[in-house]
């Protein structure tokens, strides 16, 4: 082992949107880009690392963002190439360690330590030299999958890898070994600190606390007689102390999808076919694991970041999109019948999931107001549906004009 405890890899797409547009059209490559909503109402998803040069970052309004630089080229974002691009990152992850928390679409922690002496055996050799192979051969083989370009930050926890991580971008790999952790950090901002944002800075900065050393120097006590227990918490990290384990989701309760809009979206019409697009992907993914759902859950976000659901429970399990439709537009209906507002966000989850073919044995069963069981025709008609999309990929058949008129 190159260092005593566990061997934590934090892997990060480098601008990820806006990587995807540069690597597609060659015009934009060495160009300040900003993926976002068409209009400067929106919010920057993607800044490339040129226009980061001039202040612009992710999540910051577009109109700032275009203030900061304005030769930036706007570009709207195309989710369905970034998720396909993200499958495939995950995937090389995956054919390194079974062992991959996902933090977001382009973002994963990854624990290394039981793998690591698969690859010094394999290898022929040990220590750090491994640990940098491995690094290289991450980046090397996302590069062979989506042509993208990665960071990766090794150390022995998840605070540690992240950092890293950060540090070494774009394009990097950062190994820390942590017993060098108290020391490396000693001269950072407080802001590395996760959890500790810019307010707390701001007050930091008040008692002339600007580094980490100065955070240490202050004095557990003190610190939390003023900032309450989380300074505790400050601490353990300023020290490069983090215990949290890499959490795995093997367990899938629920098949979901959900959406951040670039822009929010208050036409009824255009909510509607975000919607079915994401209940025919989720119903597609039931029936690819052969499973059946008996509840329906929608997920609504206001522009305030106000959060809503709405559920629905099936008459029977089912795994037809139609049956499914019925009741996501249903709810999503009623939601709009509200009128609460503009939606940041959207998203359709299915659960009660069950393995089991039911089916059957609610043949008996009459449906009330909405048909839950794929009649034959339906199932037919899934089937074929599904057999294109793998064939030709998505966006190669449309139904929806004859589930809308449901
Ligand atoms: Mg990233």
């Amino acid at each position: 082992m190159p260092w005593p405890g566990r061997i934590i890899m934090h892997v990060d797409m480098d601008a990820f949107f806006a990587s995807v547009e540069q690597r597609d059209k060659p015009a934009l490559r060495g160009k300040p880009v900003l993926v976002g909503g068409s209009s400067r109402r929106g919010v920057v998803a993607a800044a490339s690392y040129e226009s980061r040069k001039f202040g612009c970052r992710s999540a910051m309004p577009m109109a700032q963002a275009l203030r900061l630089c304005p030769t930036a080229i706007v570009v709207k974002g195309n989710y369905g190439k970034y998720s396909a691009a993200s499958k495939a990152v995950f995937e090389v992850l995956r054919s390194f360690t079974p062992d991959v928390q996902p933090i977001s679409v382009d973002e994963a922690f990854m624990e290394m330590t039981g793998a690591l002496h698969i690859y010094e055996k394999q290898w022929g050799i040990s220590g750090l030299s491994v640990l940098e192979r491995i690094g290289r051969a991450i980046k090397q083989r996302i590069r062979e999958a989506v042509d993208l370009p990665a960071s990766v930050g090794i150390s022995g926890n998840k605070f540690l890898a992240k950092l890293s991580s950060d540090l070494s971008k774009p394009d990097g790999l950062k190994i820390l070994d942590p017993r060098a952790a108290e020391t490396e950090l000693a001269f950072m901002p407080v802001g590395v600190i996760y959890g500790l944002g810019p307010k707390t800075q701001d007050r930091l900065r008040q008692i002339e606390i600007k580094t980490i050393a100065d955070l240490r120097a202050f004095g557990e006590e003190r610190l939390v007689s003023r900032f309450g227990e989380q300074a505790r918490e400050w601490l353990r990290l300023s020290r490069g102390e983090d215990h949290r384990p890499v959490r795995l989701e093997r367990e899938q309760k629920s098949i979901g999808k959900e959406r951040t809009f670039f822009d929010n979206i208050a036409d009824p019409d255009e909510l509607r076919t975000v919607l079915l697009g994401f209940t025919e992907e989720v119903a597609r993914s039931l029936r690819e694991d052969g499973l059946t759902c008996r509840g329906v859950t929608l997920k609504l976000r206001l522009g305030d970041f106000s959060t809503f659901t709405r559920s629905a429970t099936l008459g029977a399990p089912t795994d037809s999109t139609k049956a499914i439709w019925a009741v996501a537009s249903d709810l999503l209906a009623k939601w709009l019948n509200e009128r609460r507002g503009a939606l940041r966000l959207m998203g359709v989850s299915l659960h009660g999931l069950s393995g089991e073919e039911q089916l059957d044995l609610f043949a008996s069963v009459p449906a009330r107001d909405i048909e839950t069981r794929s009649s034959g025709k339906q199932k037919k008609v899934d089937k074929a549906t599904d057999a294109i999309i793998e064939k030709f990929g998505r966006g190669s058949i449309k139904r929806g004009g004859s589930l809308r008129d449901d």
